[in-house]
């Protein structure tokens, strides 16, 4: 650490506690439980939409035991709409090793919480910080964007070379080891910090703590940082969705494979052209097939443009191998897509 950045944690620390954010639920809380489902979900999610999915899935599954005795299946349905599926397939699957492998204990350190499934470095050291004191730097995508900024840092984190350094930097810039018990200040302090003030396109230097020992503010370049050469690229595709319903006004689902887009989850067929959804159905349903309009759903690297196509049939039109009849009833108990959950529910509603 040099002169310039010396009481970088003070500060932080200091500005936390008179100015960060004290109030979401999962901050009343040193249970690692808690904090770990906080963290999973926080991540690529934001704080507004996980305030509502948090209360709802703690309530069904108040600990980890719980969680680990759950069905794949009742939790696929409590996190369908969050997106990024990965994530509650990992979490059960480490509510169960957790439960084998550690005797219902998370484990304390950053080290040993990295080895558990969906557990990266950085979400391990924050529930290692946050709810046992550990002296280890967290570094997200917020806190990144707050570090490059602060020591004007110029290497490329596209190359692992550099990520490796600004981790050990980040790791000279914690509170000395006499002051360990301001570990979950500073790292909810760099939190706060990314998330409310040291944003992406307008950063507010003027209310930031850190301030006049920042390198890019100094040098009006708060947008030069972090650097990042090699981009997403993004890519868009088009998909047909069989909705076919009964009479009774059921809609056939089957579940997706594992592997590929909202893999495990249950969906309206997927098709890759009208073509193909055309031939998947016996002849005498062709005719009455309904195009009905496309949208639009972003996700992450891709643009996808669905393609709704309707369709009235009989019970026995389709095969029993992967999907089955749902009525409107059964839908919130399933793993579902947050756009076709959308779609059901628009066509299902009373006009
Ligand atoms: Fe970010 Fe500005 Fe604070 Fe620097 S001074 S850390 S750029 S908000």
């Amino acid at each position: 650490m040099n002169a310039a950045t010396a009481d970088f944690a003070g500060s932080i620390v200091r500005w936390q506690r008179s100015h960060g954010r004290h109030a979401l639920p999962w901050q009343a809380s040193r249970d690692p439980y808690r904090v770990w489902l906080s963290e999973i979900m926080l991540q690529q999610t934001q704080v507004s939409t996980v305030l509502d999915y948090y209360p709802r899935f703690l309530a069904r599954f108040a600990d980890v035991g719980a969680l680990a005795q759950a069905s794949a299946d009742d939790v696929m349905a409590l996190w369908s709409g969050l997106g990024y599926y990965s994530r509650a397939r990992n979490l059960h699957q480490c509510s169960q090793q957790v439960m084998d492998q550690h005797g219902g204990e998370f484990p304390r350190t950053a080290a040993e919480l990295a080895t558990l499934p969906g557990i990266g470095r950085s979400t391990a050291a924050a529930i290692a910080s946050f709810c046992f004191g550990e002296r280890v730097a967290i570094l997200d995508g917020n806190v990144k964007r707050v570090l490059t900024r602060l020591l004007a840092f110029e290497s490329d984190l596209a190359l692992a070379a550099s990520e490796r350094e600004l981790w050990e930097r980040a790791h000279a810039l914690l509170p000395p080891v006499h002051a360990s018990e301001d570990m979950p200040a500073y790292t909810q302090g760099l939190m706060d910090l990314g998330a409310t003030v040291c944003m992406p396109r307008k950063p507010m230097c003027l209310l930031c703590p850190v301030n006049e020992m920042c390198g890019a503010s100094q040098q009006g370049r708060q947008q030069d940082f972090p650097v990042k050469t090699r981009k997403l690229k993004r890519s868009a595709q088009s998909l047909w969705l069989l909705h076919a319903r009964r009479r009774d006004g059921s809609v056939w689902l089957e579940r997706r494979p594992q592997q590929g887009i909202w893999a495990g989850l249950y969906c309206l067929p997927v098709f890759e052209s009208r073509d193909q959804l055309a031939a998947a159905l016996p002849q005498r349903a062709r005719a009455g097939l309904r195009d009905d309009p496309a949208f639009l759903h972003v996700l992450t690297h891709k643009d996808l443009y669905l393609h709704p196509v309707g369709a009235q049939l009989a019970t026995t039109a389709l095969g029993k191998e992967r999907g089955a009849w749902y009525d409107a009833a059964q839908w919130p108990g399933l793993g579902l897509p947050a756009p076709i959950r959308k779609l059901l529910s628009a066509a299902a509603a009373p006009v």
